[in-house]
């Protein structure tokens, strides 16, 4: 090459260097909880300061990515997650129903597409996913949802490697597998399964192609070192998810969590603005809980970085006992807030 041209190219990849490095928001995955405790117990408005910048570094702060969430298989679940609607250990009220039919998923994706949605998650009451017919109609969901121009997501429970590949090759987008809460804390709200159950199926997601999405819930009873504890598991993920959901309990009754006490909403936002400077490229997505927060709160939730939301048809999410604002609202509140829908398959 000649010295003119070497000299010009090293020079652009400098300023690319530089520029990098001067981007607010370190990718790191060997965070202090020390650290993360100062960076999470900073000043309120210095911490969304902080998070909006790194925010605006990595993301276009106008987008937010809107999810539906479509419950494929509903209720009767062996496992006894303390919170949740669907475990059959708990008298909630809701009705098991068998694995949906393919062509009514493709039906309320359908509709989702048209109401400017960019992602479909679809859940399962399932321990763990199994080698069976019901697999096999799910990959043929998956297959079809993706062929709509939607960026699909999963979360069916447990995973082997060779499950998480079957549904890379059905085109899966992104498989959802919550934490939930810090690893010594886990125990008292899950007895089913372990910590280590949880991070294995994430690993086996990380072997393929297949985006990782994981989070946690706030409001379990945990303290705030469990909150810390499970960022700093969440951040030590190589890479870091691409996805990350910060659930505020939905409180079932029923349920052993019924009577928790509200999660006040400093702390939900302290959580996403941590989240989004330990994470810089993540979409933090506001997840349970939104539909309790108001148009403001949710405005200073986006301003400190989160950028994903589910959004429903029906006001209800995952089940009838987890309330969610509606389509409509949520375009009314997006128009206000000068925001816009994030196109699928953005990365
Ligand atoms: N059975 C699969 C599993 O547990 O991985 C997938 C479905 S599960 C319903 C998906 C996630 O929803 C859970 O990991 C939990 O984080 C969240 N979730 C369930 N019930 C909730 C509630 N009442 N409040 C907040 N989040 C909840
Ligand atoms: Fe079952 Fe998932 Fe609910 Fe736990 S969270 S009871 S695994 S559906």
């Amino acid at each position: 090459m000649e010295p003119k041209a070497r000299f010009a190219r090293n020079t652009l990849s400098n300023a690319r260097r530089l520029r990098s490095a001067a981007l607010p928001g370190a990718m790191r995955h060997d965070w202090h909880l020390d650290e993360i405790r100062a960076i999470h117990d900073t000043p309120l408005l210095d911490l969304v300061f902080r998070a909006a910048r790194v925010h605006r570094a990595h993301h276009d702060p106008a987008e937010v990515q809107v999810c539906k969430l479509i419950s494929i298989k509903t209720g009767g679940c062996a496992e006894d997650c303390a919170y949740c609607s669907q475990s059959a250990r708990y008298e909630t009220g809701i009705e098991a129903q068998p694995l949906l039919e393919k062509e009514a998923v493709l039906e309320i994706a359908r509709r989702a597409k048209e109401s400017g949605v960019s992602r479909v998650c679809m859940g399962a009451a399932w321990r763990e996913v199994r080698d069976n017919s019901q697999f096999e109609r799910v990959l043929d969901m998956v297959k079809d949802v993706t062929a709509m121009g939607l960026e699909v997501c999963c979360t069916l429970g447990m995973l082997t490697e060779a499950q998480a590949r079957q549904l890379e090759g059905a085109g899966l987008y992104a498989y959802n597998h919550n934490l939930d809460t810090s690893e010594s804390f886990y125990e008292t709200i899950i007895t089913t399964r372990t910590y280590r159950d949880r991070l294995n199926t994430i690993q086996n997601v990380r072997k393929t192609g297949v985006t990782v999405c994981a989070g946690g819930i706030l409001g379990l009873g945990e303290s705030k070192e469990d909150r810390i504890s499970l960022l700093r598991t969440l951040a030590a993920i190589r890479p870091h998810p691409e996805s990350v959901p910060i659930n505020v309990l939905s409180k079932v009754p029923g349920t052993p969590l019924q009577d928790q006490p509200d999660v006040p909403f400093h702390e939900m936002l302290r959580m996403i603005a941590t989240a989004r400077i330990l994470m810089p490229k993540a979409v933090v997505r506001l997840s349970a809980g939104r539909a309790r927060l108001s148009v403001a709160e949710q405005a200073l939730c986006f301003l400190a970085g989160a950028n994903s939301i589910f959004s429903s048809e029906t006001k209800r999410m995952l089940t009838q006992a987890v309330p969610s604002p509606d389509y409509d609202a949520d375009h009314a509140m997006l128009d206000l807030l000068g925001l816009k829908v994030r196109p699928p398959f953005k990365e």
